[in-house]
């Protein structure tokens, strides 16, 4: 057990993975350690959207960070195509968020109004009428029901299993380990490196980056960082494919650079097991039929639920250990929105040893004492 990384990573999912990847392409000696394939496993069950439309409208750094990341994504796809042998399915269409009826409507517009300039000199959200949506897709049978959409015009959607691949195969060409299979059970510094055990041994590094979705709270502890998490559980399908329907994205229904139609997506409290349930899918389907009407003959092929690592106010916490400099802890859900700023911002910050006055918003230290937890 001579070998010592500049970095180890613990946890292989979308955080964890983007970290790893942008350390080892700066010439770090990386790690990325993975639990077993049991573990629950977001990066593998998410939507897919690349996505700022009303993200932190009660957090302006959080709001600034995800569209620090959205500036990052064109070059960020392209290197992961690169790495994943194809591309990975990006596309910066816009995004749309569908109103059904009149109330809806008024709603959305009320909140457009309230996310006015959330990010300043970003671009707008913006409001369009039943009329101003056709206009913009002429070719998309929307439903009757239909009243508008809010737009936010870069927002987009990617594959993300390719993205995951992307970032795997990357970190390996740039020389990283990965090791998957390795649930990590204790962190404990010494001698100026930290020891990292798992059932199958030892893993020694200069730096620690706890980045393990919902198994975060545990290993996090044992490193100073506390950070409370929850999970919060989210149901998918897709369709058969099907001819281009839905040249944009939208929040809960996109149709994929495959063809296929991908229909979401719950959000279910207190839930402990990924089955899916035919109640809630049957209710995604009718909302999804109808916005597009067309769907009812379109066969479902599959369905899924995974589980969303949330912390209290939904928003990301990152920290770094004041008790044990170089032990650092992230977390967040968006995590395939934020990997584009994970692999380069934070990465770099990790490597420097601090992490930058931008993301001091973000630190778990506002949940200490806090009772009013609420969802993003
Ligand atoms: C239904 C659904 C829809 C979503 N839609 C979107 C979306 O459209 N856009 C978006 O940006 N985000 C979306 N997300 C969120 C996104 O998937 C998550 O933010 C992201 O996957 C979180 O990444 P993570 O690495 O923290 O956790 P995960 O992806 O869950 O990965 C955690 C990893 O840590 C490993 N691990 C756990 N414990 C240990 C241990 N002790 N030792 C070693 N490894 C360990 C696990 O094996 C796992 O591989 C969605 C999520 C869900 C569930």
């Amino acid at each position: 057990m001579s070998e010592i990384f500049d970095v180890a990573v613990i946890g292989g999912g979308m955080v964890g993975s983007a970290i790893a990847y942008g350390c080892a392409i700066r010439g770090a000696r990386t790690v990325l350690l993975d639990g077993a394939d049991g573990s629950l496993r977001a990066a593998r069950g998410n939507f897919g959207l690349v996505w700022s439309q009303g993200k932190g409208a009660r957090m302006p750094a959080y709001a600034a960070w995800t569209r620090a990341s959205l500036d990052r994504w064109t070059a960020f796809s392209e290197a992961m195509g690169s790495a994943a042998g194809q591309e990975i399915g990006y596309r910066r269409t816009g995004g749309l968020d569908f109103c059904l009826g009149d109330e809806d409507f008024q709603e959305r517009t009320e909140e457009v109004r309230r996310l006015h300039n959330l990010v300043a000199g970003g671009p707008e959200i913006q409001m369009l009428d039943r009329a101003e949506l056709r206009a913009l897709l002429p070719n998309t049978p929307f439903g009757p029901n239909v009243t508008g959409a809010s737009l936010m015009p870069d927002d987009g959607h990617a594959n993300p299993l390719l993205l995951l691949r992307g970032l795997h195969a990357g970190l390996h060409r740039a020389g990283a380990e990965h090791r998957p299979g390795i649930a990590v059970d204790s962190i404990v510094a010494t001698d100026g490196a930290f020891l990292i055990t798992g059932p199958t041994g030892q893993t020694r590094a200069h730096r620690v980056v706890v980045a393990s979705g919902l198994g975060t709270p545990r290993l996090a502890a044992q490193i100073g960082i506390e950070i409370p998490m929850r999970a919060v559980k989210g149901q998918n399908m897709v369709t058969e494919r099907l001819p281009p329907l839905l040249p944009m994205p939208a929040s809960a229904l996109r149709q994929t650079a495959e063809g296929v139609i991908q229909i979401g997506v719950t959000s279910e409290e207190g839930e402990t097991r990924t089955a899916t349930s035919v109640n809630h899918l049957a209710r995604m389907a009718t909302r999804a039929v109808e916005v597009l009407p067309v769907l009812k003959q379109a066969r479902i092929v599959r369905a899924w639920a995974a589980m969303r690592p949330m912390t209290p106010d939904g928003y990301p916490a990152y920290a770094q250990s004041a008790l044990y400099p170089g032990a650092f802890a992230a977390v967040c859900h968006s995590g395939v929105t934020l990997s584009a700023i994970h692999a380069s911002v934070l990465a770099e910050a990790i490597l420097a040893g601090a992490l930058p006055a931008e993301m001091a918003d973000m630190h778990p230290a506002r949940f200490e004492g806090r009772t009013d937890v609420q969802a993003h």
